[in-house]
């Protein structure tokens, strides 16, 4: 059963800044007018800022700042939204929390859930839930291109294209259905609804975008990229380079401190998680320990496992015999010293869709000598090989592009919005069952009642995007993953 008690939360982000907003949503009037009576003292005009001391209950001003109220239903929740900006110091902010819990006790004002703003927006029909996911999906976006693609999420670009392939499907059934209760006319049916070409249209459409929201899946999840090497074949020099000007912004995970084997970079606004797997050997140290818990955990989500060979100065590299320490290719480095059981274990933890490539380095001390070119290390295939050098920069682009390809993106285009594995899985869903719909269509007419049957099932599906059709359970898992306050 939802609470619908009025909530009220802190809605900017904890710590210090400028301004400190707290909000109040109720699905009552009372409730609104009883905190502003108390804490403001005089009534607001709707949606018009007004100034003032924001009072304690002795009388006294815990802070000075502006006081909005959004009367229901024109207001972010759909609610009578009151917004408190005061001044953003986090002693400030929750006094003036305690304040409104206080001055809303006897309307029973509580402490909101994370995302509970966002959940009574979409239950109150401001935001479908792709949009309502949009929200979270822009507030954690590490990159511009995923910020860009969540906005157009929010927008609506995503949800439109559910909700106009969703009302195709829909005309399709109320055909069908009808056909189904009236058997003397279904002779004919799937001829005459042109009901085969229909489908196949609608397949087509989903397949479109179904390929835009894996795009855009890419741009919210990113890539997990494990980086495999020996010491000194240049992993701390290539990272460097790939970081450049694009470092994706780390958001700070509760309870997490930042992970020094991972670092967060991007290509072309894709976020890359790149898990250094030197660290892998060193177990004696408990903090260690938690570090290869936690690679190793990486290594078992990897998108693309690149193996870091030098060119120089390796087995592998046979025959070129250029390599000098001094230059960066000692003797010790390359695949040849690569732990070849730790390279194995990787191989199987991995999982079986990870793509593999190998990354030749240093190719700037080859001196037109070609770096060796056997296709596998030890038992494991090499997959793709890009030939580079962190040091002159040379390559460094091909690597840019082959991740990328390996990983399906292609250049962003403009019109991308942001997706989820869940949106995804619909969509594949959805797809499935068109496809049985057809199967069941080309037996002809006979099987109309199992052709409607997978039309509804695909409609069903598209439905869990938007959340026209949606379990308690599942709302609870999306919106319980926001931050407080949204
Ligand atoms: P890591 O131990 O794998 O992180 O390797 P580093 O990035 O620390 O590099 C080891 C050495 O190789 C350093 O002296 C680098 O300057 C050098 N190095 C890295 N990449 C290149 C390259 O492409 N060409 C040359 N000549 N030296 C490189």
């Amino acid at each position: 059963m939802l609470d619908e008690r009025p909530i009220v939360a802190i809605a900017t982000a904890p710590g210090q800044g400028a301004i400190g907003v707290v909000r109040l949503s109720s699905p009552t009037p009372q409730a609104m007018a009883a905190v502003v009576a108390a804490v403001i003292g005089r009534d607001l005009v709707p949606r018009q800022a007004r100034y003032g001391a924001f009072l304690a209950a002795d009388g006294s001003a815990i802070d000075m700042g502006l006081a909005i109220a959004f009367p229901a239903p024109a207001s972010y929740t759909g609610e009578h939204v009151l917004e408190l900006q005061g001044h953003g110091g986090p002693v400030v902010q929750r006094m003036l929390l305690a304040r409104v819990l206080e001055a809303g006790r006897d309307h029973g004002v509580r402490l909101a859930e994370p995302g509970e703003f966002t959940e009574r927006a979409f239950l109150n029909d401001k935001l479908d839930l792709a949009q309502a996911e949009a929200v979270a999906d822009l507030i954690e976006a590490s990159t511009e291109q995923a910020a860009r693609s969540a906005t157009r999420s929010l927008t609506g670009a995503f949800s439109d294209r559910i909700d106009a392939l969703a009302e195709r499907l829909l005309e399709l059934r109320m055909l069908v259905e009808a056909t189904l209760d009236f058997p003397e006319e279904e002779i004919e049916f799937l001829e005459s609804a042109k009901a085969l070409p229909r489908l196949a249209a609608i397949e087509a459409d989903i397949e479109a975008v179904l390929a835009t929201a894996r795009q855009g899946a890419l741009l919210r999840d990113g890539l997990t990229v494990v980086l495999v090497g020996a010491p000194n074949v240049g992993k701390s020099s290539l990272l460097n380079v790939l970081a450049g000007a694009e470092v994706a912004i780390v958001t700070p995970i509760a309870g997490t401190t930042r992970d020094r084997v991972q670092e967060r970079i991007a290509i072309e606004g894709v976020p890359l998680n790149i898990v250094d797997t030197a660290g892998l050997r060193e177990t004696e140290d408990p903090v260690e320990r938690i570090g290869i818990e936690r690679t190793w955990a990486a290594i078992a989500k990897a998108d693309v496992v690149v193996h870091l060979v030098s060119a120089v100065g390796t087995a592998t590299g046979a025959g070129t015999g250029t390599a000098s320490a001094a230059d960066g290719g000692g003797q010790d480095s390359g695949a040849a010293s690569v732990d070849q059981a730790l390279w194995q274990q990787i191989g199987q933890r991995a999982p079986s869709g990870a793509a593999r490539l190998t990354v030749v380095n240093k190719i700037d001390l080859l001196a037109g000598a070609v770096a060796g070119n056997d296709d596998r290390v030890g038992n494991i295939d090499r997959g793709r090989v890009v030939r580079l050098s962190a040091k002159t920069g040379d390559g460094i682009d091909d690597l840019r592009r082959t991740l990328l390809d390996l990983a399906g993106y292609q250049r962003a285009a403009e019109d991308v919005f942001i997706a989820r594995a869940r949106h995804l899985e619909a969509m594949a869903e959805a797809l499935v069952h068109v496809r049985h719909a057809a199967e069941h269509g080309r037996q002809g007419d006979a099987v109309l009642d199992l052709f409607a049957e997978e039309l509804r099932l695909a409609h069903a599906a598209l439905g869990r995007i938007t959340g026209v059709v949606s379990a308690d359970d599942l709302l609870g898992v999306i919106f319980s993953r926001f931050c407080i306050g949204k």
